[in-house]
């Protein structure tokens, strides 16, 4: 019994996962394009015909249409069906290691987020901050409820909001801090103003510590796909996705490498 109930909630979470990354297709594309995000429906970019009903359903929709419009067969990207499916593992998997708790709910939203801004980093090397910042008031509002709900008091909530706060502010210096250290070493602007959007709205999800274990990820995997991708990208690379990659890391690691770090240093105090 217990097997099918797990096997049950995986399939509405990963379907969940999907449909939320379908909607993010939807804004990666219209909202650098400057269109609305709620109209008009889904249409095929080429013919302008609106999508059927069935042909929206996440994943199987590209399926069955075989990766090509219905009307003028006009070949529809995979990368449509792969961020779909990217969403709903991302939901599969925080909601395994986090269960129904509203950490869950939270992180839910957060990756959301960083996807979509990742998306739109790698498309058009903007980080618009419409998305950063209703990030960044959503990261406050998620510690100020986790605070009321594990603490139990308001106290507890508001002290929560505050430490959001700092650690946004934090993130707004580290990132700043990184920008003018990147300047020096290799004299041109590496990151832009976006970057340090994310890297406030990273401290208020994450709190201080995961926001420095983050951004050290980020800069370290970002820094290994820079040697290794040079060319390809030259002097600009768009660093939104390694911010997420290594949000996405210390999300799932972080309780381990930061107690790993703290008994290495601090085991002979
Ligand atoms: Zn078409």
């Amino acid at each position: 019994m217990d097997i099918i109930i797990t096997i049950l909630a995986s399939i509405i979470v990963f379907a969940l996962g999907a449909s939320v990354g379908s909607f993010i297709n939807v804004v990666v594309y219209r909202l650098p394009a400057g269109l609305s995000i709620l109209w008009p429906p889904s249409r095929c970019p080429h013919c302008l015909n609106q999508l059927k009903a069935y042909d929206n359903v996440p994943l199987f929709g590209w399926l069955w249409l075989k990766g090509r419009c219905r009307f003028c067969k006009s070949p529809i990207s995979p990368r449509y069906p792969l961020v779909e499916a990217i969403a709903g593992l991302i939901f599969l998997l925080l909601f395994f290691t986090f269960q129904i708790s509203l950490l869950t709910f939270g992180y839910w939203a957060f990756c959301s987020w960083l996807l979509a801004l990742s998306i739109i980093d790698w498309d058009t090397m903007t980080l618009p901050n419409p998305l950063t910042i209703s990030g960044l008031v959503l990261g406050i509002i998620f510690q100020v409820l986790w605070g009321y709900v594990f603490i139990g008091t308001w106290q507890g909530a508001i002290n929560q909001g505050i430490m959001a706060i700092s650690a946004a502010v934090l993130g707004i210096w580290l990132f700043d801090a990184i920008a003018i250290l990147g300047e020096i070493v290799f004299g041109k602007a590496t990151m832009g103003a976006g970057d340090a959007k994310v890297g406030a709205m990273m401290g208020a999800w994450l709190g201080w510590q995961y926001l420095l274990l983050a951004s050290f990820i980020a800069c370290a995997v970002g820094a290994i796909f820079g040697i290794l991708f040079r060319r390809k990208w030259g002097q600009k690379m768009p660093f939104g996705p390694f911010l997420a990659i290594g949000s996405a890391i210390t999300i799932f690691t972080g309780e381990t490498v930061l107690s790993t770090y703290l008994r290495l240093f601090f085991a002979n105090v």
